[in-house]
């Protein structure tokens, strides 16, 4: 069951002139389908660069990632670009949301690389937008949104076509407490609901609470993985009302 995505001594070295960093090494995980997993570590042990790895952002300079059985590291730049346009769904720390367009015009960008006709889209897009609670906002620019706005914007986005694997890099990191709480509900809920597999990269251990199980990482290993006997999701997903 646990063999969803797998890491293989996993390495990744930056060189930077003379200068070599190792920003992981050694990485051996198994996650299941459906799995949440919070990678947790102080800033610059590695997590977003492990993320990146799994997402088929970046490539290992060693090492294997194997995802629902696909090997990561031997596909070409336009496999994993079709991997990632299939399979995987991102929600940033910045939202990463284009300023130019409309909140349902930002969560629909995705489905037009896919080919769906613009109606089809736009039904989408608001039905997606209502779910994350933003059914008043469908014409708001990222600048007329709040941050809390914005990033759910960007989880509207991010599960949109509902991807297998949902990948979360500090998506609460510029949000107060309370939005922090509310994030994490709609994000940890919309997934349960969905079945997918949802790795969740924080500096705060009160967010990995929200997680199955807590990789935590330290310069650039794995340093130990623990099991969440009790999460508040079940709690949290009636509050989402989803
Ligand atoms: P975290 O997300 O835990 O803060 P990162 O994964 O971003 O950590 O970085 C891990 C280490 O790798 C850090 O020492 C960082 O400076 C280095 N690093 C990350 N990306 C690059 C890059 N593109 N080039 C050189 N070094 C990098
Ligand atoms: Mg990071």
């Amino acid at each position: 069951m646990d063999d969803f995505i797998v890491l293989k001594n996993l390495r990744k070295v930056y060189k930077m002139g003379d200068e070599k960093i190792i920003a992981l090494d050694n990485i051996n995980l198994s996650i299941g389908k459906s799995e949440i997993i919070c990678l947790l570590g102080t800033s610059g042990s590695g997590k977003s660069t492990l993320l990146n790895m799994m997402a088929g952002l970046e490539k290992p300079s060693k090492g294997e990632i194997i995802v629902n059985g696909l090997h990561l590291e031997k596909m070409s730049e336009s496999q994993i670009t079709k991997f990632r346009q299939l399979n995987v769904g991102f929600v940033f720390q910045s939202y990463n949301l284009i300023s130019t367009l409309s909140a349902m015009e930002n969560v629909s960008l995705g489905l037009t690389f896919k080919g769906v006709p613009s109606s089809k889209r736009n039904k989408i897009a608001k039905e997606m937008l209502q779910n994350v609670g933003l059914g008043d906002r469908l014409h708001h620019k990222p600048s007329q949104m709040s941050g809390g706005q914005q990033q759910r914007v960007s989880i509207a986005r991010a599960f949109v076509d509902n991807p297998k694997i949902i990948f979360a890099d500090e998506p609460t990191g510029n949000l107060d407490t309370k939005t922090t709480f509310e994030v994490m509900d709609l994000i940890t809920g919309m997934a349960k609901i969905n079945n997918q597999t949802l790795i969740i990269v924080t500096h705060d251990e009160e967010i990995s609470s929200y997680a199955n199980r807590i990789v935590y990482i330290r310069d650039g290993s794995i340093e130990k993985i623990t099991q969440n006997e009790i999460n508040a999701q079940g709690e949290m997903e009636n509050e989402a009302n989803l």
